[in-house]
C-alpha cells in the first residue's frame, strides 16, 4: 500500500463517483476503517489484512506478524466450524456475500463479538480470492440491546395507546354515566348513549350543539364563568351540579366533571365531561334540609331554625317599640304518657299538642320543638308586654283539654315560662330564662305560667355563685361523704352504709345534695364529682378492711347518676379506682335509679354487665318513682332493690300502700333480688316492714348518715335483731 497523495481541490459538497476517488484515498479509506477487511486465497489462506485487522490481530505486539494460522487460531474454538463452513458455502456461490456471526480471542485475550461476511470475489482478475469483512460488534451489543429496547418500548407505547383509545371507546359507549367531549367552545362532538338516554335526546341531536343550549338558564351563568376558567388555562377543571333541559322540557339535576384534554406539549385540545343524575340524592338533601329546619313528628320549626329567627328577631326588635317575648313550655305528665302507653302513642300525643299549640298562635309567632316535650314560642311583636299574658293563658287553656289517643282520653298540662326582651337581651339567655320561669311554674304546682323576674333573677346569678363555687369545691377537697347505716333485719347488725354526699362549704356549712346536685348535674360537674365520690368512698373502704364487729369488712353503696353513667369510660373509670384503691368490688356496690336502668343507651351499652362481672353489686334506687316494672328491670344485672320513701311513708297509712310495699317484696324475692326500704323513720314502719318480709331497712330511725368516725362507732354497737 502506498500512501502521499493528499485529495485537493474537491468540492466537499458534492458527493463522489468511484472514479474520483484515488487509490490512495481508497487505500486510507480502508485504513481508518474501524472494520477488519482482508483476502483470503480461494485455499483460505490469508493474504491480506487491512491495518485495523493487523492490529486486532497483533495488537501493539511490533514483533509480532500474522499469518494464516494466527488468523485461524484467533477464531474462537467453538466457532471455527460455523466460520469455515460459512467460507464454503462464499466459495460455492461467487458474488453472494455470505454473512456469519463469530466470536474471535483478541490479542489481550478479550473475546470480541463480530459479524463476518466473505465475499466470493475469485472470478474478479484484479482480486483473484474471497473478500472478509469483519466488523467488532463486541461494543455495538450494547448500544444494539438499547436500541431493541427503545423499539420494544415504542411498540408497547403504541400498543397501549391503541388499549388505552379502546378502552375509552369501550368506556364511553357502555359507560353508566354519562360523557361527552366537547371542542373548547363547548360544542358536543361527541356523547355516548347514557348522556344520551338521560337527556332524551339522541347523539345526532347533541353533537354540533354546546352544552349551554342545554342548561337550565340559572345555571347558565356559573357554568359559563367555570367553562371560561377551563378555557383561559385559569384552571384544569371544574365540577358544577346543575340542571339539563330535557328533550320533553323537564329538568334533570346533574353533577358535571369537566376535564381538559392537553396535547403532550400543553396545548388545550378538547374537554372531556362526566355527568351523573343527582336527582335522588338532590331531593335527600332537600328533604335533609327541610328535616334540619322542620321537626318530623310535630312539623314545628327545629331548634336550629328557632334559634335563627331568634337571633334575627332579637336584632330587628330593638328597631322597634314592640315587644318581644319567648315561652317556654314543658307539657306536665308527658313522660308518663309515654313510660305507660309507649312511645308511638307519645308521638301521637305530641303531634296532637303541637297542632292545638300552633291554632292558638299568630302567624307571626314562631313555634318549635326544642326537644322531647318541651316547646318554645318566639312571640317577636307584641303591641302590649301584657298581651305574652294573655298568648300563655290561651297556650295552657287548649292544651288543658283532653286528648283522644287510641280510644283514651289523656290529660296533659302546660307549665309555661315567659321571658321578655330587654335591651341587653341574647338569645341564650332570653331561653334560659324563659326555662328558669318555667321551672318555677312547675314546682308551684304545674298548669300554670310564671314570667320571669327579679327573683327568678337571684335564682340564676345564685345558680351561677354555686356553680363556681363548686368548680372550686373539687379542686380543693371540699367535698366529703357521710355514711348512712343499712341494718339486715334478722341480725340486727349493720351490713352496709350508703355513700351521701356532703360539701363542706367555707363560710356556709355543711350543704346537702340537693342544694347543689341540680347545679352539677346541669353545667356537666356531676362527672368529675362522681368519680371523686367514688375515690373517696373506696379510700373508706380500704380503711375499713376488716374493721367491723369479728373483724368484718363493711360494704358501701355509692349513688351514680344517669349523667355518670352515660360517660363512655365510666365502668373503665370505676375498675381503675377500685382498683388502685385495693379494695374488693365485692365490697362496693352502686344505686342507679329506674329512669337511668331504663335508659336504652345505658342498658344497652354493656357497662353494667361489665361492672357486674368485675364484681360489683347494682342496686335500683327510689324504686316505685319510674312506672317501670321489676320483671322489665330484672334483664338487668341488677340484685338490691331500693324501696323509695313516699311508699315506706305510706305503710300502715292505707291498706293500699302496706299492699304495693308488698307485693314489691314479693316480686323482688321471686326474682330472686334482696329489698331494702329507705327513709324508714318510725318504729311502726319497722315492725310493717319486718313482718312484709323486707331484708334491710335505712332510715332515721336507726340513725342518718354519719361521719366516718361515728360510722364505726355505729358498727360496733350492739345488735338488736328485729325478729318477726
Ligand atoms: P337517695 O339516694 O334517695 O338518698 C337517700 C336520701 O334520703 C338521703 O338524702 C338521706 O339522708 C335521706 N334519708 C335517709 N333516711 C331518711 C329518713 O328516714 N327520712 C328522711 N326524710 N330522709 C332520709 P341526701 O343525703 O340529702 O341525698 C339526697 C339525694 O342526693 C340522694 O337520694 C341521692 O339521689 C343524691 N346523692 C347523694 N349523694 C350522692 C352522690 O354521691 N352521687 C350522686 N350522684 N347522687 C347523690
Ligand atoms: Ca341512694
Ligand atoms: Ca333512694
Amino acid at each position: 500500500m502506498t500512501e502521499g497523495h493528499e485529495p485537493t481541490g474537491r468540492d466537499p459538497a458534492s458527493a463522489r463517483a468511484d472514479a474520483d476517488l484515488t487509490p490512495t484515498a481508497y487505500a486510507k479509506l480502508l485504513r481508518h476503517s474501524p472494520h477488519l477487511v482482508g483476502l483470503l486465497s480461494p485455499l483460505g489462506a490469508i493474504e491480506y489484512l487491512s491495518p485495523a485487522a493487523v492490529d486486532h490481530l497483533c495488537g501493539q505486539d511490533a514483533d509480532a506478524d500474522w499469518n494464516t494460522q494466527r488468523g485461524l487460531d484467533a477464531i474462537h474454538p467453538d466457532d471455527v466450524d460455523l466460520a469455515a463452513q460459512a467460507f464454503l458455502d462464499a466459495l460455492a456461490q461467487p458474488g453472494v456475500p455470505v454473512t456469519f456471526a463469530h466470536r474471535t480471542i483478541h490479542m489481550s485475550g478479550q473475546v470480541r463479538s463480530i459479524i463476518g461476511t466473505f465475499h466470493n470475489l475469485i472470478d474478479d482478475p484484479e482480486v483473484g480470492g474471497i473478500a472478509l469483512y469483519c466488523a467488532d460488534v463486541t461494543d455495538h451489543e450494547q448500544l444494539a440491546a438499547e436500541l431493541r429496547a427503545r423499539d420494544a418500548e415504542q411498540q408497547r407505547a403504541d400498543a397501549s395507546l391503541h388499549d388505552a383509545r379502546m378502552r375509552f371507546e369501550e368506556v364511553f359507549e357502555h359507560a353508566p354515566i354519562g360523557m361527552a367531549v366537547a371542542e373548547l367552545s363547548g360544542r358536543f362532538f361527541r356523547v355516548n348513549p347514557a348522556f344520551c338516554a338521560m337527556l332524551g335526546y339522541s347523539a345526532d341531536e347533541m353533537v354540533g350543539h354546546t352544552f349551554a343550549e342545554f342548561t337550565h338558564p340559572d345555571d347558565l351563568t356559573e357554568n359559563l364563568l367555570l367553562h371560561d376558567g377551563c378555557r383561559t388555562g385559569e384552571r384544569q377543571d371544574y365540577m358544577i351540579d346543575k340542571r339539563y333541559r330535557r328533550r320533553d322540557g323537564s329538568y334533570v339535576w346533574c353533577r358535571v366533571n369537566v376535564g381538559v384534554v392537553r396535547s403532550p406539549e400543553g396545548e388545550p385540545l378538547y374537554q372531556i365531561g362526566q355527568i351523573t343524575d343527582i336527582t335522588e340524592h338532590k331531593s335527600n338533601a332537600d328533604a335533609l334540609e327541610r328535616e334540619a329546619r322542620y321537626d318530623v313528628l310535630t312539623g314545628l320549626a327545629t331548634r336550629k331554625l328557632f334559634l335563627e329567627a331568634l337571633e334575627r328577631e332579637l336584632l330587628a326588635a330593638r328597631r322597634r317599640p314592640t315587644t318581644l317575648a319567648v315561652l317556654f313550655i314543658d307539657l306536665d305528665h308527658f313522660k308518663h304518657v309515654n313510660d305507660t302507653l309507649g312511645h308511638s302513642a307519645g308521638d301521637e300525643l305530641l303531634a296532637a299538642a303541637a297542632k292545638r299549640l300552633k291554632s292558638v298562635l299568630r302567624a307571626s309567632d314562631l313555634a318549635c320543638r326544642f326537644g322531647g316535650d318541651e316547646f318554645v314560642v318566639l312571640c317577636p311583636d307584641l303591641a302590649d308586654p301584657a298581651d305574652v299574658a294573655t298568648v300563655a293563658e290561651r297556650v295552657r287553656a287548649v292544651i288543658e283539654q283532653p286528648f283522644r289517643i287510641r280510644d283514651t282520653d289523656l290529660f296533659l298540662g302546660a307549665s309555661i315560662g315567659i321571658a321578655i326582651a330587654e335591651e341587653s337581651s341574647d338569645s341564650d339567655l332570653l331561653l334560659s330564662q324563659a326555662d328558669s320561669a318555667a321551672y318555677r311554674a312547675k314546682a308551684r304546682g304545674r298548669n300554670r305560667f310564671e314570667v320571669f323576674d327579679e327573683e327568678l333573677r337571684t335564682n340564676i346569678s345564685n345558680r351561677l355563685a354555686t356553680e363556681q363555687a363548686l368548680r372550686r369545691a373539687i379542686d380543693e377537697g371540699e367535698l366529703v361523704l357521710e355514711y348512712q347505716p343499712v341494718i339486715e333485719i334478722t341480725s340486727g347488725a349493720v351490713c352496709s352504709f350508703e355513700a351521701l354526699l356532703r360539701w363542706n362549704r367555707p363560710g356556709v356549712g355543711l350543704v346537702y345534695p340537693g342544694d347543689f346536685l341540680e347545679v352539677a348535674e346541669d353545667r356537666d360537674l356531676i362527672v368529675p364529682i362522681g368519680y371523686q365520690v367514688l375515690e373517696i368512698a373506696c379510700a373508706q373502704l380500704a380503711a375499713w378492711k376488716d374493721a367491723g364487729p369479728d373483724g368484718t369488712t363493711p360494704h358501701v353503696a355509692v349513688n351514680v347518676s344517669a349523667r355518670q353513667f352515660a360517660h363512655p369510660e365510666f365502668a373503665e373509670r370505676v375498675e381503675k379506682i377500685v382498683t388502685a384503691a385495693g379494695v374488693d368490688p365485692s365490697t362496693l356496690s352502686l344505686e342507679l335509679t329506674e329512669s337511668t336502668l331504663m335508659d336504652d343507651m345505658i342498658a344497652t351499652s354493656g357497662a353494667l354487665r361489665r361492672l357486674r362481672g368485675f364484681g360489683i353489686e347494682l342496686a335500683i334506687d327510689d324504686f316505685g318513682t319510674g312506672y317501670s316494672s321489676l320483671s322489665y328491670l330484672r334483664r338487668m344485672p341488677v340484685s338490691i332493690v331500693k324501696i323509695d320513701r313516699s311508699f315506706v311513708l305510706e305503710l300502715g297509712d292505707a291498706a293500699a300502700g302496706s299492699a304495693i310495699v308488698a307485693s314489691v317484696i314479693q316480686l323482688a324475692h321471686a326474682l330472686g333480688m334482696r329489698v331494702v326500704a329507705e327513709g324508714v323513720d318510725s318504729a311502726e314502719r319497722v315492725a310493717s316492714l319486718v313482718a312484709l318480709g323486707c331484708d334491710y331497712i335505712q332510715g332515721f330511725y336507726f340513725a342518718p348518715a354519719l361521719p366516718p368516725a361515728d360510722a364505726l362507732s355505729y358498727m360496733h354497737r350492739e345488735p338488736r335483731a328485729l325478729l318477726r
